[in-house]
């Protein structure tokens, strides 16, 4: 399962920047062209989060929008898939610039201090 090696590619990167502290929770951002199945990457991290500093931590995971910039008009729009005329002048020829990604969003470790 593709997840796994994914999730845990997604723990170092917490656990390196919790830099030794316990994690609470992990925020992941996915987009929906990057053919990441969800409940497959949730079912990867209960299975490789304990004996990890992520062991109980909640998993947040932000389900983004394909962003596409218009090569026109110069707009960058989010839209949903399968729709990527521009927004601003109708054109459908826009790049894509996001909507594909995979990555950690943000670590939530204890207040120390
Ligand atoms: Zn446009």
């Amino acid at each position: 399962m593709h997840e796994l090696s994914l999730m845990s590619n997604l723990l170092e990167h917490a656990v390196a920047a919790a830099d030794g502290a316990p994690i609470c929770a992990m925020r992941v951002r996915v987009g929906p062209l990057s053919g990441v199945v969800i409940d497959a990457l949730r079912f990867a991290f209960e299975a490789l989060a304990p004996g990890t500093p992520a062991e109980g931590a909640r998993l947040d995971i932000e389900e983004t929008a394909p962003l596409l910039h218009c090569p026109r008009c110069g707009a960058d729009y989010a839209t949903p898939v399968g729709f990527y005329e521009c927004p601003s002048c109708g054109a459908a020829d826009g790049e894509l610039r996001g909507g594909n990604e995979l990555e950690l969003a943000s670590i939530e470790v204890p207040d120390h201090v």
